[in-house]
């Protein structure tokens, strides 16, 4: 049986030249921020049952518990530093920690992002990351700064995951070539870290937020915080190539409440499409628009042709969303 020291020594601690002035094991990790800027913090929990279904590939576990914290910096325009890892599992199975620590540090070592502490624990398997970043004073991208008569954006496309989830529940009947096609969005989500850092730094929007609860309730919050409404043609949502195949009430169901997204939604000056559509294409990310923000409180949905859209009474209030 591995010791708590052994497992962190094998599978968590490495030797290789790192961002962090003192790595793991000592009482605390050294971080040693870029001087003036500031750091950008944010912690995710996955739990087992909640987040993911028992017997969930520990590899996808490892990359997604940390896809979903980087995916908190790239909504700021962060730039990735450094986390720690706080993790609660049954028992030291080593080809689960295997796959787990693989996952995870294959996404991490694509951002440069360094493991340099944590704290592990027999329990429910339940993975906490938190993640530390950096922002130059002025440039973070809060939900705050959302202003009438911005365009809304969205990046890359949504609702794939939670189509995976559906075929998962046996909500609908999906074919084994969609859910193929859609898994991975579910399973091994890509932070937007390109795109939210090329918005921070050249100045292109006002507000912005990663979309993981379903974009309507994510949008919610920008408007809350900013005081404002907005209007949304839900048919100009980017449906993921999976869910662009189902019909209307499905897509564009999914699309607006779907969950687990990981996508970026912002708001900008409409004097700026050009340079987004310019920052978008530089990064790889492809952006939309989809909606404006107005001055009248609340969320209006509706379809291309302007006239409203109720998603509930569309005749799919059998998803229980969870
Ligand atoms: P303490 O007793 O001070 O809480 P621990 O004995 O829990 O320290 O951990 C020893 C070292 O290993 C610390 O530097 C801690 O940050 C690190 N550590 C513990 N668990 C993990 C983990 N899952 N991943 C990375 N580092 C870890
Ligand atoms: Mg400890």
């Amino acid at each position: 049986m591995l010791s708590e020291f052994d497992l962190i020594k094998q599978y968590f601690q490495r030797d290789l030249p790192g961002r962090a002035t003192l790595g793991i094991g000592d009482d605390c990790a050294l971080l040693t921020p870029t001087a003036g800027a500031q750091l950008a913090i944010s912690t995710d929990m996955l739990v087992e049952n909640r987040h993911f279904f028992a017997g969930a590939d520990p590899r996808c576990l490892g990359h997604k518990a940390l896809a979903v914290n980087l995916s908190d910096l790239a909504a700021m325009g962060a730039t990735p530093l450094a986390f720690t890892l706080a993790l609660a599992m049954p028992k030291a199975d080593p080809a689960w920690l295997e796959g787990f620590s693989r996952g995870l540090f294959e996404l991490a070592d694509l951002y440069g992002c360094e493991l340099i502490g944590g704290d592990t624990t027999r329990g429910p398997l339940n993975i906490c990351i938190t993640v530390f970043g950096e922002i130059a004073p002025g440039q973070a991208l809060k939900r705050s700064g959302a202003v009438v008569g911005d365009d809304i954006w969205v990046s890359g496309t949504l609702g794939d995951a939670r189509l995976t989830l559906a075929g998962l529940r046996d909500e609908l009947p999906i074919d084994q070539d969609s859910l193929a096609l859609a898994a991975p969005r579910m399973h091994l989500p890509d932070p937007r870290i390109a795109l939210g850092q090329v918005l921070a730094q050249q100045g292109l929007a006002h507000a912005a937020l990663d979309i993981s609860d379903g974009f309507v309730g994510d949008l919610g919050h920008i408007l809350a915080a900013s005081k404002a409404g907005a209007r949304v043609n839900v048919d100009a949502l980017p449906a993921g190539p999976a869910l662009a195949s189902q019909e209307t009430a499905v897509r564009r169901q999914f699309c607006a409440q779907g969950g687990d997204d990981y996508e970026l939604c912002f708001s900008a000056d409409p004097g700026q499409r050009d340079a987004i559509m310019a920052a978008a294409a530089a990064c790889g990310t492809p952006v939309t628009r989809v909606g404006i923000i107005e001055a009248q409180p609340g969320l209006r949905l509706v379809d291309g042709a302007g006239l409203a859209v109720d998603l509930d009474a569309a005749g799919f209030d059998h998803f229980i969303l969870p």
